[in-house]
């Protein structure tokens, strides 16, 4: 079985992919900030790091894997006080909102969910340690850390450090690229805002503070792998290794993975260009998890994922494919038999398929190796010629396929039920589109032009456009 290769941000290359101890990887991911609902860009990496888990598993690993949930943040400090509750009333809906879509989403749960509220002491120990190292200083109230003391600061995200001035600190959990300051590890409290009385002082951790007390205590001093999306290179995981390595000495994470940046239509998404979703929106819309899903699966993770409407209806028509093969597989008459010519197919599906993941998780080839093997068998079936004595390592290739990419099972209705949408549609059937074709016709016959707007809006966002041509008639055509 070739050997996995990971793409390590802190070498910069392809490494093979060796764990401390043979057998077992510690692996830590940094969870949401639950002030919001995540939004796609943030389920592009979880579904990463899933996809990621899932295969380490299939290869026989015995995973224990991290994943933390930060209800302690400068926002949710500040948004919990506005609305006048504490941290857990503030964050408790986002947080099994996280949970569901998860769910909805096939990501499997780790084997530790952590929150930063319950780790409070972990985090002040660590920060006690560092103070004993001197590695920080005080200034009203808050504590810093003193990046100048550490030589090997900027190692993973190759900042560039010239310029930077000592004693410059930053007290936000976000700062900006390229200003490399002291950061806070500890924040004296603020009026009004939520802080815990402890060993070092009144006050609340920083955000950076968080992940390296929660990785360690559950992982040990030295993580196999640390994942998360590469906006968190700089300064959240760069600050997790100053933290950690300075109070260790020991090396933090031997693999940092990070998952490149989701746009929508080419675009960054963001709330004022309109194009920011989150999952409810899409299923809203009426897509399916499992599309979602494999949408977000389907462009390895060091790809820029460029989502659109379009990419959605073509994994729906993936999975509608692979799905109808399976069932094909399962209720077909084959003529008996087994020929070698199949088998040999079979055996370089997953050959492929297993080379495809193990190459730095590339789950386009992985998955490419699957849509192959699915249409040469469909012809092979169409002939005649794919015989009963196949049908059992076919279907044993699907079910190895799926334990990754977990798209198969036909359950997205029974998910979508579950968050409390009633129907599933992928896409619109021809006789939906011509409907709503003839209800915009009324509404433009009534002279409601709001609501035949609102019609060929709807069309456009499930990827319908609508030409009214000269005589009075339209027609339509999908994107
Ligand atoms: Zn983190």
């Amino acid at each position: 079985m070739r050997e996995i290769q990971l793409h390590n941000t802190l070498s910069g290359k392809l490494e093979p992919f060796v764990p401390q101890k043979p057998g077992e990887v510690r692996m830590y991911t940094c969870g949401p900030t639950v002030y919001d609902y995540a939004h796609i860009g943030n389920y592009r990496t979880f579904v990463f790091q899933d996809m990621l888990r899932r295969f380490l598993k299939l290869r026989g690993f015995q995973l224990t894997h991290v994943m933390n949930l930060t209800d302690v943040d400068d926002r949710i400090i500040a948004n919990a006080a506005a609305a006048g509750k504490d941290i857990r009333g503030y964050t408790e809906k986002f947080v099994q909102a996280f949970f569901e879509d998860c769910k909805t989403l096939s990501i499997e749960a780790p084997e530790h969910w952590i929150r930063a509220t319950d780790h409070i002491d972990d985090m002040v120990k660590l920060i006690q340690r560092l103070q004993e190292k001197t590695f920080t200083y005080s200034s009203e109230g808050s504590i810093y850390y003193r990046i100048a003391k550490f030589p090997n600061y900027g190692k993973l995200s190759k900042i560039d450090l010239t310029g930077i001035q000592a004693g410059a600190r930053v007290d936000n959990d976000r700062y900006e690229k390229e200003s490399a300051r002291d950061f806070a590890l500890w924040k004296a409290p603020k009026p009004g805002e939520h802080f815990w009385q402890t060993a070092i002082g009144p006050g609340r951790p920083g955000w950076h503070v968080e992940c390296s007390a929660m990785a360690m205590k559950y992982l040990g001093e030295t993580l196999d792998i640390h994942t998360g999306g590469i906006d968190l290179a700089f300064p959240h995981h760069e600050n997790e290794i100053a933290q950690s390595e300075a109070a260790t000495g020991k090396p933090f994470a031997r693999y940092w993975l990070h998952a490149e940046h989701l746009l929508v239509d080419g675009e960054k998404m963001s709330k004022s260009l309109g194009n920011f979703f989150t999952l409810r929106d899409l299923f809203a819309k009426g897509y399916k998890p499992s599309a979602v899903r494999l949408a977000l699966a389907s462009v390895p993770y060091r790809k820029q994922l460029n989502f659109t409407f379009n990419s959605l209806r073509q994994a729906a028509s993936g999975i509608e494919r692979l799905r109808n093969f399976a069932d094909r597989l399962q209720q077909g008459k084959f003529p008996a038999g087994k020929t070698e010519g199949m088998a040999a197919r079979i055996v370089q599906a997953e050959q492929e398929f297993d080379e495809g993941l193990a190459d730095d998780l590339n789950t386009a080839r992985a998955l490419a190796a699957a849509h192959e093997l699915m249409r040469v068998a469909n012809v092979a079936m169409d002939k005649d010629e794919f015989l009963q004595g196949d049908v059992a390592p076919a279907r044993q290739f699907l079910a190895t396929f799926d334990k990754v990419f977990a798209v198969l099972e036909d359950n997205d209705a029974q998910k979508l039920q579950a968050l409390g949408y009633d129907s599933v549609q992928a896409g619109l059937s021809d006789v939906e589109i011509e409907k709503l074709i003839a209800d915009r016709t009324a509404a433009k016959k009534m002279r409601d032009f709001a609501a035949a707007d609102r019609i060929r809006k709807e069309l456009a966002e499930r990827g319908i456009i609508l030409e009214d041509t000269k005589d009075g008639t339209v027609r339509w055509k999908r994107k």
